[in-house]
């Protein structure tokens, strides 16, 4: 895809995830693979609003080269692509139900959501919990760099979701699955859940060629 595809494809997607509510304000961030770097959004930017042109470009060691300043939330997504070769696309939201269980005490930290269906596991698989950090912390690189190797996703203490995919379109899809379940986390809460068992979910991995 050449870089003014990728450009469009970052302000659908944002619009997309704005006007569905799945970030507020000038929260969130996205960004994606080009030749030589990335691109991200820009910092205090709606991502309902962004402006093609004028996209934050940085190279792959996450050093700004033109555009708006980024959003200071760079080594989140600098973390992910140094760690996931394969990885062509972060996502970064402060999604209400992930961020909800984002809050919540004693989650189990190698993986905060259990394995309600199916489609969560094939998504996102793990999600382990990244302890608390003040946003812009480079110390919260380091965390996730320690994680994103064996995992797509992970999931920022007190904070929000953050989701890699091959492409924008596959994060963007595996983000609004992890907050689907979110969603189903929180309703189930006081209830009986009977998540897939350890069968169930080798089924998965060997017919879908899973890396779990
Ligand atoms: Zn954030």
């Amino acid at each position: 895809m050449t870089e003014s595809r990728v450009r469009e494809a970052i302000v659908d997607f944002g619009r997309s995830i704005f006007d569905r509510g799945l970030t507020a304000g000038s929260s969130g961030n996205v960004s994606a693979r080009v030749e030589g770097g990335w691109l991200m959004t820009p910092t205090n930017a709606s991502l309902g609003r962004l402006d093609p042109g004028r996209l934050s470009k940085l190279d792959e060691n996450g050093r700004p080269v033109s555009g708006d300043p980024p959003s200071k939330e760079v080594p989140l997504h600098l973390a992910m692509y140094q760690e996931r070769a394969g990885a062509g696309a972060v996502v970064h939201l402060h999604s209400t139900y992930s961020a909800a269980v984002s809050c919540m005490r004693g989650l189990p930290a190698d993986s905060c959501l259990p394995p309600l269906t199916a489609y969560f596991v094939m998504k996102i698989g793990r999600l382990p919990l990244v302890p608390y950090h003040r946003p812009g912390d480079p110390k919260l690189g380091d965390a996730i760099r320690g994680l994103a190797g064996r995992n797509s996703a992970v999931l920022l203490a007190n904070h929000g979701p953050v989701v890699s995919g091959t492409s924008l379109e596959a994060a963007v899809y595996a983000m609004e699955e992890l907050e689907e379940t979110a969603k189903l986390f929180l309703l189930l809460q006081g209830r009986d859940i009977a998540p897939l068992n350890a069968e169930m979910i080798q089924e998965l991995v060997e017919t879908f060629r899973l890396e779990l």
